[in-house]
């Protein structure tokens, strides 16, 4: 199919071969307030926060980049004291992985920053959340993912917060992620390398942000150790130096479309580099980043990608290497991996027109 042009906000009908693809989310952040907002307007019979507007008045206001990412982070329709409550906690979580669930999803990996893994049974909270949902969704894996917000914390605090990691790693934690502030300017990844190297040694899958809003510290993200997976590096396509040295690491971009385009890193989906990472040979997964904020689902991100020329096939191919590279056990990988064969796909009434399906 040809390119379609599709305003960022857009309701998009979902083609119902694409709603049936199995789906993996490897890139969600756990936007707490906003989903806690969401869980108690439904409780208290209110509407919840706006998040629509707020996203258009970004788009037609603020300058593309850090200020409309500084905006967005900006707004917190719920205090944090509502959040302590664990059965608050729980019911946001549950929010999230029903809402991703319900587009097809298998497996979500979340994103929890700031001072979550401190959070007293963090783990199991998080797995209660992931047993209610598999009520309802028999199929959908769930793992969590923390986020280290470097240039936020002095050092004593980040050795706290990985001495909680590696703890909380024995109860099933599954990766961490770097997040460095000041995010689009080149920052000193010393300080990565060294909680990277302890993190992985307990069998912490490593992930980060780089390359968003402008190339600066893609390259050194990509020396991590451990790393194998990148959150956007949007911009590497503009050196080509960095595109090969993407392509060469093996890394899986975890790209997140519209996300991208609400903030800005690119002026709209046509202009978004997918498709020449892919041909780049570089992996890519789809993911949302933060649906709630940016008004998408991992549903919505699919056909998004269908629109743009991505064939069932290759989607499906998306989702199987997403699980591929996915912080999660080789039982659970292997599970999923099932799951979303070819097989059972093409039953759900698939056209096998591609040949990028991977076996
Ligand atoms: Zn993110």
């Amino acid at each position: 199919m040809g390119i379609a042009f599709i305003r960022p906000l857009a309701e998009i009908k979902s083609d119902p071969v694409i709603a049936a693809l199995p789906k993996a989310d490897l890139h969600i952040h756990q936007e707490w307030s906003p989903r806690l907002d969401r869980v108690l307007a439904r409780r208290e019979g209110r509407t919840s926060y706006n998040w629509r507007h707020l996203a258009e008045q970004l788009i037609t206001e603020t300058p593309p980049g850090m200020p409309r990412l500084r905006y967005l982070a900006s707004v917190f329709p719920v205090a944090r004291d509502a959040d302590a409550e664990s059965e608050n906690f729980i019911a946001r979580i549950e929010d999230l992985l029903d809402e991703a669930a319900a587009d097809g999803a298998i497996l979500v990996e979340v994103r929890f920053g700031n001072e979550a893994v401190l959070r007293p049974d963090f783990m199991g909270l998080f797995r209660e959340a992931e047993r209610r949902v598999q009520k309802r969704y028999p199929h959908i894996r769930a793992e969590a993912i923390f986020t280290f917000l470097l240039g936020r914390f002095d050092r004593d605090r980040l050795e706290q917060l990985l001495q909680a990691s590696i703890l909380a790693a024995d109860q099933g934690l599954a990766g961490i992620d770097f997040l460095y502030e000041p995010y689009d300017t080149e920052a000193d990844w010393t300080t990565a390398y060294h909680i990277a190297e302890r993190a992985a040694a307990v069998g912490l899958g490593i992930t980060a942000h780089a390359g968003e809003f402008s190339t600066a510290n893609i390259a050194a993200a990509l020396r991590v150790p451990g790393l194998t997976r990148i959150g956007h590096a949007t911009q590497a396509v503009r050196d080509p130096r960095l595109l090969e040295l993407l392509a060469t690491s093996g890394v899986t971009v975890e790209c997140s479309l519209s996300c991208n385009v609400v903030l800005g890193a690119v002026a709209s989906y046509t202009e978004h580099p997918v498709r020449q990472l892919v041909e780049s040979g570089i992996a890519i997964a789809l993911c949302t980043d933060d649906p709630v904020q940016i008004c998408t689902t991992i549903g919505r991100e699919y056909t998004v990608a269908h629109a743009l020329g991505f064939s069932p096939a290759e989607l499906l191919a998306v989702t199987r290497n997403a699980i591929e590279v996915a912080f999660t056990s080789p039982e659970r990988r292997n599970e999923l991996l099932t799951l979303s064969q070819w097989d059972d796909a093409d039953s759900a009434g698939m056209e096998t027109q591609s040949s990028t399906l991977s076996s």
